[in-house]
């Protein structure tokens, strides 16, 4: 169904939605078209006016409302996730939380949009700057963490005083119309927030690019997909966000406890296996500790379980699709032909019935070398790929060299180390000793190509708002 105007209503046309555990087709989901996402627009617009004068008090209330209704909700939506997107339920579960966190978050931000009063160079002059809501906004979401990405964007923009036309990934449209309903059943008015769910997303994402209504754009995917969004929305003078692509390095000094860091790689490396836009993509490790280092993660990973995430004891979900698989054994053969070694892993699994979906083998490699693709490309698979390094400086420089600018890792037991790092390392996130670095309190974002603005934390709600200034003559 689509969310329209407060409505449920069908689509002209539908699409199936696959299991990519089994390949199990698990439900329909609306097909939207350019009209209904015309129609949305219009109904956002039209909203605009009312919740826009809402108090902040009185947004942030539908805010919490929201959260307490997705917290009863967190088991059957972990369930669904982990149905149509593959990852364990456990991690599922986790996302859900992460996903109901920015509804509490900007429940309580809602009310911490302060303006300012400025001195002015006249006497008789006053200057008062005050935020306003942007207007409507088009948001466009990915299919790897499916319900978190939305309330990410959605929870700020309601607490700014904004309303929203979101446009979910085609392959979780499930997990996107379950949240929609968390917010229905909020009571958040008719025509603030509308979901278009598709299979052509290009002729929504047209819409909402071109339509002069819309006063913002906000998309988490691929840098590739995202330069074009940023194109045609610079076209059109409207605001942008940006959440892309990453190719995150984990750098292991030489006084870190190798074993200690090894089991940081194992667990953040194939979280989501390796779907995450924060996944580590080149795993610097100093010659000296690298065996320790290299033998703690194989161990590790070893003991990694793929299969259907429903099962107990599986921590290793399906990759998203063919092409995904395709992807991460090209990168693998490459490496392997430009003289990487093959630690683990390396192929496709076949075995115990994961035929009927997208597994790959939880790999990792050594002797990687900047010639090879696995160095520049991000894999979003469950690939560890070792590089060892003998000198700090050719460290943090191999780290930066890349587009890329998500988020960095960096392992030591050193002071001065880790804040020459934190303060050297390019990215947007660093995690120092630190496998999550990530909160809905917290800035989450990324420089050079992963990314313009941020999303999370007090930052968050600030790409919602516009600056209007007053200068008074008294
Ligand atoms: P994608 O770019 O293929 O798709 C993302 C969204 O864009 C989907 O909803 C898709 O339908 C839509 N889309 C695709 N083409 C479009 C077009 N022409 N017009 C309008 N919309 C269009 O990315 P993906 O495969 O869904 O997600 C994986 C990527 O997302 C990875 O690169 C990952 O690093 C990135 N990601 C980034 C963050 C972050 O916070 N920085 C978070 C999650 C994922």
């Amino acid at each position: 169904m689509l969310y329209i105007d407060g409505q449920w209503r069908k689509s002209e046309s539908e699409f199936n939605v696959y299991n990519p555990a089994n390949g199990e087709v698990i439900g329909t989901a609306a097909d939207g078209n350019k009209s209904d996402t015309k129609n949305a627009i219009e109904a956002a617009k039209t909203a605009f006016a009312s919740w826009s004068k809402l108090t902040a008090y009185e947004r942030s209330r539908y805010l919490y409302k929201a959260y307490e209704i997705m917290m009863e909700r967190k088991e059957d939506l972990a369930r669904l996730m982990t149905l149509e997107q593959g990852k364990p339920l456990k991690a599922a579960r986790n996302e859900v939380q992460y996903g109901a966190d920015f509804l509490l978050w900007y429940a309580e931000e809602a009310k911490r949009i302060y303006g300012e009063v400025i001195p002015a160079p006249r006497k008789d002059q006053r200057f008062i700057a005050i935020r306003q809501p942007v207007g409507v906004v088009g948001a466009i979401t990915p299919w790897n963490y499916p319900i978190s990405m939305i309330t990410r964007k959605v929870a700020p923009a309601l607490a700014a005083g904004c309303t929203v036309v979101l446009k979910p990934a085609e392959q979780t449209p499930l997990c996107a119309i379950e949240v929609f309903k968390v917010l229905a059943d909020a009571g958040i008015p008719k025509g603030v927030v509308n979901l278009i769910p598709s299979s052509q997303p290009a002729v929504i994402g047209e819409e909402l690019l071109t339509n002069q209504d819309v006063k913002k754009i906000t998309f988490t995917g691929s840098t590739e997909v995202g330069k074009y969004i940023a194109e045609m929305a610079a076209r059109n003078v409207k605001r942008v966000s940006m959440e892309l692509g990453g190719h995150a390095p984990f750098i292991v000094f030489e006084d870190a406890d190798p074993v200690h860091a090894a089991k940081g790689v194992s667990l953040v490396k194939f979280l989501n296996t390796g779907q995450a836009c924060i996944s580590p993509n080149r795993i610097f490790v100093h010659s000296s500790i690298a065996e320790t280092f290299t033998e703690t993660l194989m161990d590790r990973v070893r003991k990694l379980k793929a299969g259907n995430g429903l099962e107990e004891g599986v921590s290793i979900g399906p990759l998203v699709d063919e092409a995904a698989i395709e992807k991460v054994h090209l990168q693998v053969q490459d490496a392997l032909e430009k003289g990487a070694s093959i630690k683990l892993g390396g192929e496709r699994l076949n075995d115990n019935g994961l035929d009927k979906g997208l597994f790959y083998s939880p790999t990792v490699l050594s002797g990687v070398t900047k010639e090879m693709r696995i160095y520049r490309e991000e894999t979003f698979g469950p690939v560890a790929p070792i590089i060892t390094f003998d000198h700090d400086e050719e460290v943090i420089e191999m780290a930066n060299d890349t587009h890329y600018g998500l988020a960095a890792y960096v392992y030591t037991q050193n002071l001065s180390k880790a804040l020459s790092s934190f303060e050297q390392l390019n990215f947007g996130i660093i995690g120092i000793n630190d496998i999550n670095p990530t909160a809905a309190a917290a800035p989450f974002g990324g420089m050079k190509e992963s990314g313009l603005g941020r999303e999370g934390g007090r930052e968050g709600i600030d790409e919602y708002l516009e600056t209007k200034l007053g200068g008074f003559s008294i």
